[in-house]
């Protein structure tokens, strides 16, 4: 993991001549006072006023002149302008439709950033993309909204979006659980769904000063690059990642045990794991990703056990 947020630097590489900065203190507080607008807890509304963490998940994500950029959730628009002095194209999907008004006059001078008003959770993601980024390479970079982290990151890899990769911030634990190396004890069900699709690497910490206002937990930036082919060979998908919920939903308990959860049968489920090599003594976080599919594997083979 790199070095952290710096609050003494100031600025991105090509802030306009004159434009106020989203990331002083007053401005932003002036902003929104002019628009009425007060901060939604249940929206995860926690807005970044460090001024070097945009720039850098700009970089990070790769935005150039020939990137088309999906953001989810661009606020008052610090870190669309950041992508949009860089990339080709930005979309901001943005659910809270009383910062469009605000997003209108911050991004006034970026013709290259549109925001669509919706829920990250239920547009057609696909669609947009296809229709917005003719040509571009694609990556999706965002401060998400923490209510939503896993369902959306697990929305935005299941689908298979024709994206390059996703580059965000989430919570520190989060962070860290998404990026855990599977057989560690940070692992969890979804570190592996993560690791199917992507290479996770968490980049940079952010601290919670670097919001306003500030959440109670600390941040940092990760980012999955997606793979272009699964990592091991696997005959269902969708059992695959049944098998790893259930085992990691009773996680404390051996494997047979443990997938009594996912209606499987004990002897069913040793004779599963004696097929794949694992021992039965063998628990949810003790398995790699290869040793998962293994697993899967012998039980779509196997079926009738
Ligand atoms: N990008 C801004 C920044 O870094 O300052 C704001 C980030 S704030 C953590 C999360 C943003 O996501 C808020 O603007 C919130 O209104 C928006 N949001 C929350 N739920 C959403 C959803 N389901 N779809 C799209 N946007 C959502």
């Amino acid at each position: 993991m790199s070095k952290p947020d710096d609050m003494e630097t100031r600025g991105g590489p090509a802030s306009a001549a004159g434009e106020e900065r989203l990331t002083d203190l007053g401005t932003v507080r002036g902003l929104l006072a002019r628009h009425g607008f007060r901060f939604s807890k249940k929206l995860g509304q926690n807005f970044l006023v460090n001024p070097s963490v945009c720039p850098r998940m700009a970089e990070a994500c790769g935005a150039d002149a020939d990137t088309g950029v999906l953001e989810i959730g661009p606020g008052i628009g610090v870190l669309t302008r950041e992508l949009a002095r860089r990339a080709a194209r930005v979309t901001a999907v943005e659910l809270d439709g009383r910062l469009l008004p605000v997003l209108a006059e911050t991004l006034a001078a970026y013709p290259n950033a549109r925001i669509l008003q919706g829920d990250a959770m239920e547009l057609d993601l696909h669609r947009l993309i296809g229709e917005a980024f003719v040509g571009l390479r694609v990556a999706v970079c965002a401060n998400l909204p923490y209510y939503i982290t896993s369902p959306l990151l697990m929305r935005l890899l299941e689908s298979r979006l024709p994206v390059d990769n996703i580059t965000v911030m989430v919570q520190k634990e989060a962070a860290q659980r998404l990026c855990a190396r599977p057989g560690t004890r940070e692992c969890g069900a979804v570190t592996l769904a993560v690791r199917y699709y992507a290479q996770p690497e968490v980049l940079f910490p952010v601290s919670r000063g670097s919001f306003l206002p500030a959440p109670n937990v600390d941040s940092a930036v990760i980012r999955l690059v997606i793979r272009k082919a699964p990592p091991c060979p696997v005959r269902d998908e969708a059992l695959l990642f049944r098998l790893v919920r259930a085992a990691f939903g009773q996680r404390r308990k051996t494997l047979p045990n443990a997938l009594t959860g996912a209606g499987v049968g004990k002897a069913a489920a040793a004779e599963w794991l004696r097929l794949a090599g694992i021992p039965e003594t063998a628990r949810a976080e003790q398995l790699t990703l290869e040793q998962f599919a293994g697993l899967a594997n012998a039980a779509a083979e196997h079926p009738a056990l």
